[in-house]
C-alpha cells in the first residue's frame, strides 16, 4: 500500500480538524483535495504568466499560451490520447458529454435511431442523451445491471441488436464502484457500427487509463476529481471525429473567418473552445497529472482497492449494513445502507467525528430505483486515505447504529 500519511502531508486542507477531530475525507468521488504542487502551479501562473491566450503578440501572452498548450500535451500523454489536438478542454465530464451529444449527436442521430446508455450512468451521461433523443425522435435504450451491480452483458447484447448510433457507459460507476470491462464493451459496440462514449470521471483519477487501448471514440474526464482545480476537465477524442463534427459553442477563438452571415471554423481543438478558456484550470490540472504520475496510477488503484476491500470487510460485519456493488472488479467507492437509518442521518452523525461521506442518490436516480433504495451512504477513497480512516469510518458507524438501537455483531 501507499504511505498515505506521507502523501496526506502534501495536502494542506487535510491538516484541518473538524469538530475537534482529525479530518477524515472520504468524499473523493465527489471531488478530491488539492496538493500543494497544484496550488503553487496556479498561484505561480497568476504571479508570473497570466495573459489571455492565443491572441497575444507579446511575450507574456505567448508564455501563457505555451503554458496552456503544454497542459494539453501533459493530459494527452497521461491518458495516451490519439493526438494532443484530440484533447478539448472543458469544464469537466458534464460539459464534455454535452459537447459530444450536442455536436456529434445532433449531426448524426436521426428519428428512429437508438442511443444506448446503462442503468448505472451518472445523470451527466444520461440526461444529455435524453435531450438529444427527445429532440430527434430517437430511442434511448437503457441497459440493465446485474444483481451485483455490473453491466448485464446479455442485455447489452440485446441493446446492440438495435444497431445504435451511439453507445455510452461509465468506465467506473460513481455510485457502485464497479469497474466496467470498457474495452470489451467498446469492441462489441464497434462491431455493430456504434460510436463509443466513455464517461471517465471516476476512472481517470483512480486507474491507468489508455484511451487507445480502450479503443473508445470519445472519453470524458473531470480535473477536480483527480487533484486538479474545479471547473477543469476535458473531452479526449479521435481527431478525425472532432474534425468532422460541427462546432458546439460559437464565439471567439473557435472561428477562422467571420462574415456577416456565416463563418468558417478554426482547426481542432480550438474549434471546440469558444471564448477565453480556463487557463488556470489547465495549468493546475497539468500539475495534478504530474503529481499522479509521480505516485503511479497502478499503485493508486492497488491502494484504493485495498482500502475498499478493508472497508467492505469491516462494514459487512456490522449487522444491518448492506454494501452495494460487486466484490471484485471495483474501485475505491463503497456505497452502503444501514438498516432503516436514513443515509443523510448517517452522514450527519459521522460528520460529528470529522468524517466526510456523501449521502444521496449520487446523480444516479435510475440506479437507485433498481437498488430499491432512495439513497445510499457512500465512502470513497483516494491516495491520501489510510487504513486508520477505514477504522474511523467503521467505528463511527457502530456508534451511529447504537444511537438508532442497532447492536453491532
Ligand atoms: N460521471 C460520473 C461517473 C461522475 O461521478 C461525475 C461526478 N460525480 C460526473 C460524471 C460529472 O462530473 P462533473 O460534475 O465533474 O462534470
Amino acid at each position: 500500500m501507499l504511505d498515505a500519511a506521507r502523501l496526506r502531508a502534501d495536502f494542506p486542507l487535510l491538516r484541518q480538524r473538524e469538530h475537534g477531530h482529525p479530518l477524515v475525507y472520504l468524499d473523493n468521488a465527489a471531488t478530491t483535495q488539492k496538493p500543494e504542487a497544484v496550488l503553487t502551479a496556479i498561484a505561480d501562473y497568476y504571479r508570473t504568466t497570466n495573459a489571455n491566450v492565443h491572441r497575444g503578440a507579446y511575450g507574456l501572452a505567448i508564455r501563457a499560451t505555451e503554458a496552456y498548450e503544454a497542459a494539453r500535451a501533459k493530459l494527452a500523454g497521461f491518458v495516451n490520447a490519439w493526438a494532443t489536438e484530440g484533447v478539448v478542454f472543458t469544464r469537466g465530464t458534464t460539459e464534455a458529454i454535452n459537447l459530444v451529444a450536442g455536436a456529434y449527436g445532433r449531426a448524426h442521430v436521426r428519428a428512429g435511431d437508438t442511443v444506448v446508455v446503462t442503468a448505472m450512468d451518472h445523470h451527466s451521461n444520461l440526461v444529455p442523451w435524453q435531450i438529444l433523443c427527445q429532440e430527434k425522435g430517437a430511442t434511448l435504450r437503457m441497459v440493465e445491471i446485474s444483481e451485483d451491480g455490473r453491466v448485464d452483458l446479455s442485455d447489452y447484447g440485446r441493446a446492440l441488436e438495435r444497431r445504435p448510433k451511439i453507445v455510452a457507459f461509465p468506465y467506473v460507476s460513481n455510485a457502485l464502484g464497479t469497474v466496467n470491462p470498457a474495452a470489451q464493451l467498446a469492441r462489441l459496440a464497434h462491431a455493430v457500427g456504434a460510436v463509443v462514449v466513455v464517461d471517465g470521471a471516476q476512472s481517470t483519477p483512480h486507474l491507468r487509463v489508455d484511451v487507445q487501448a480502450l479503443d473508445c471514440d470519445f472519453y470524458a474526464l473531470s480535473g477536480h476529481k483527480m487533484l486538479g482545480p474545479m471547473g477543469s476537465g476535458a473531452l479526449v477524442a479521435k481527431p478525425e471525429l472532432l474534425d468532422a463534427m460541427p462546432p458546439y459553442h460559437g464565439g471567439g477563438e473557435m472561428i477562422s473567418r467571420v462574415w456577416d452571415d456565416h463563418s468558417t471554423y478554426n482547426k481542432i481543438p480550438h474549434k471546440f473552445e469558444a471564448g477565453t478558456p480556463n487557463v488556470e484550470g489547465a495549468v493546475g490540472l497539468a500539475a495534478a497529472v504530474a503529481y499522479l504520475e509521480g505516485v503511479g496510477p497502478e499503485r493508486i488503484a492497488e491502494h484504493e482497492q485495498a482500502l475498499a476491500a478493508a472497508a467492505i470487510d469491516r462494514l459487512t460485519q456490522i449487522e444491518g449494513v448492506t454494501v452495494y456493488g460487486p466484490r471484485d472488479h471495483r474501485a475505491g467507492v463503497v456505497s452502503f445502507t444501514y438498516g432503516d437509518i436514513h443515509p443523510h442521518d448517517i452522514a450527519t452523525i459521522l460528520d460529528q467525528d470529522g468524517i466526510c461521506i456523501r449521502a444521496g442518490h449520487h446523480c444516479a436516480q435510475p440506479l437507485m430505483r433498481r437498488l430499491n433504495v432512495p439513497a445510499t451512504a457512500r465512502a470513497s477513497f483516494y491516495l491520501y486515505n489510510g487504513l486508520d480512516e477505514v477504522d474511523a469510518l467503521a467505528g463511527a458507524l457502530v456508534k451511529a447504529g447504537a444511537l438508532f438501537g442497532y447492536v453491532p455483531a
